[in-house]
C-alpha cells in the first residue's frame, strides 16, 4: 500500500507504541489515593509536562480530551457570547454554534482580514473568534498573527483550531486563549485531544462528573492515549517536511504537465509542506478515490474525518470554487519522506485514469 492520507490521520510512531505497551502494565485508577493509582498520574502528569515545555505553554493550561472535536465542542459551546468563525473552519466547529457569524474565505483559502474587521467592529459584546490554524483540505496556512492583533484590538477572544498546523507550521501556542490538538494527527493514539485553556478565562465543562483534569473534562482520563501523545510531542515539532514538500512541488509541476487546465487550489498561498489538493477535470473525486484504491493507494477527496462518502467539499465552495470543480478534486498529503518511487506510481495511476 502507499499511504498519501496523512491529513486524515498519521500512523503510529514508534515511541507511541513503547509507551502505549508501558501503560498496559498500569493497574490503578489515576484518581485513586493508593501508590496504583499515583503510578497512573504520574505518567499522565509527565505527558502533561513534556506536551507543555515542548510548546512553551504553562502545564495548567492543557486539558486532556478525547479528541480535538471535542476541544472544538466545549471551547465553543462553554463561551455565551457571540462568536466568529471562518466559512472554511472544520465541522468540529463549523457545526458547533447556529448563532455564529461567518466571517468569508478568498479564492486563495486566506481568511478574508477585511470583512473579520467588519464583523469584529460590528459586536457590541466580548466576542470569541475561532479560526482553523491550518486547512485539512487545502493545506492552507491562515495569518493568525494577524488575526490576533484584530482581536487584541477589538478586545476580543482567540481560539484556533490547530489540529493540522502542529508539527508543520510555527506558531506562537502562547499568543492564543484557547487551543485545539489531535494526538492521532501526529503519531500518538487515535482517541486523544487536547483542549488548551487559558485559567484566567471561566470556562464551563462540556463533560461533568467526577471532576478529573480540574473539573474542565470529567471522566476517567484515557492514560494510554494521553502517553502517547507525551511521547511523541518532541519528535513531532522537530520533524523535517523538506523532502515532503519537494515532492509535493514535484507532484503539482508533473500533474499540470499532463493535465495542464487541472487546478491546485490554494497554490499561491503559504500552506503545508505536505499537502496539495488538485482537479481532474471531469472525472468525479468519488471515482478517483476508488481507482486509487484499487491501485494500492491511499488518497481522499478532502475531509476523511466525515468520511464514508465524498461530499461536496464546503470549504472549497465557500471559497468560491463551482460545485464541477469542487467535485473533481483529490487530495494528497505525504509523510516526511515519501519515497519517489511511490510518487511515480501515483502519477503514473493517475495519468492512467486521466487518459480513459
Ligand atoms: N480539526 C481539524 C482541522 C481536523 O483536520 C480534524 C480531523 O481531521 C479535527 C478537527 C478532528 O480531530 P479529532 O479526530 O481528534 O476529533
Amino acid at each position: 500500500m502507499i499511504y498519501f492520507d496523512y491529513n486524515a490521520t498519521r500512523p503510529l510512531r514508534q515511541k507511541a507504541k513503547d509507551a502505549l505497551l508501558q501503560t498496559f502494565e498500569l493497574c490503578g485508577n489515576s484518581s485513586a489515593i493508593h501508590k496504583d493509582g499515583r503510578a497512573t498520574r504520574k505518567v499522565i502528569e509527565i505527558a502533561r509536562e513534556k506536551i507543555a515545555t515542548a510548546l512553551n505553554l504553562e502545564e495548567r493550561r492543557i486539558v486532556f480530551t478525547s479528541s480535538a472535536t471535542e476541544a472544538d465542542n466545549t471551547i465553543l459551546k462553554a463561551f455565551k457570547g457571540p462568536v466568529i468563525i471562518s466559512s472554511i473552519e472544520h465541522s468540529a466547529v463549523h457545526r458547533v454554534r447556529d448563532d455564529a457569524f461567518i466571517c468569508s474565505t478568498l479564492k486563495s483559502g486566506v481568511i478574508d482580514l477585511d470583512h473579520l474587521e467588519e464583523l469584529l467592529k460590528a459586536q457590541s459584546q466580548k466576542t470569541l473568534v475561532s479560526m482553523i490554524a491550518a486547512h485539512n483540505e487545502t493545506g492552507v496556512i491562515q495569518p493568525l498573527a494577524q488575526i490576533r492583533k484584530l482581536t487584541q484590538k477589538y478586545n476580543a477572544l482567540i481560539h484556533t483550531d490547530a489540529v493540522q498546523a502542529l508539527g508543520r507550521a510555527n506558531f506562537d501556542w502562547n499568543s492564543f486563549d484557547f487551543i485545539s490538538f489531535s494526538g492521532h494527527k501526529i503519531g500518538a493514539l487515535m482517541g486523544v485531544g487536547i483542549m488548551v485553556i487559558n485559567p484566567d478565562i471561566p470556562l464551563l465543562p462540556l463533560i461533568c462528573g467526577g471532576g478529573q483534569e480540574r473539573s474542565f473534562r470529567s471522566g476517567t482520563e484515557n492514560v494510554t492515549g494521553i502517553a502517547s501523545f507525551g511521547a511523541v510531542i518532541e519528535e513531532a515539532l522537530s520533524e523535517d517536511w523538506s523532502e515532503s514538500q519537494k515532492l509535493r512541488d514535484q507532484l503539482e509541476e508533473r500533474i499540470l504537465e499532463i493535465s495542464p487546465q487541472s487546478i491546485i487550489v490554494g497554490k499561491e498561498s503559504d500552506r503545508l509542506p505536505n499537502t496539495s489538493q488538485f482537479t481532474m477535470p471531469n472525472v468525479k473525486s468519488e471515482t478517483q478515490v476508488i481507482h486509487f484504491d484499487l491501485h494500492n493507494i491511499s488518497v481522499s477527496a478532502g475531509s476523511a474525518c466525515s468520511s464514508g462518502k465524498v461530499k461536496l467539499s464546503r470549504s472549497l465552495k465557500a471559497m468560491g470554487y463551482t460545485d464541477d470543480v469542487s467535485g473533481t478534486v483529490l487530495r494528497v498529503s505525504l509523510a516526511p519522506n515519501p519515497k519517489q518511487e511511490d510518487l511515480d506510481t501515483f502519477i503514473k495511476t493517475w495519468k492512467a485514469l486521466y487518459n480513459g
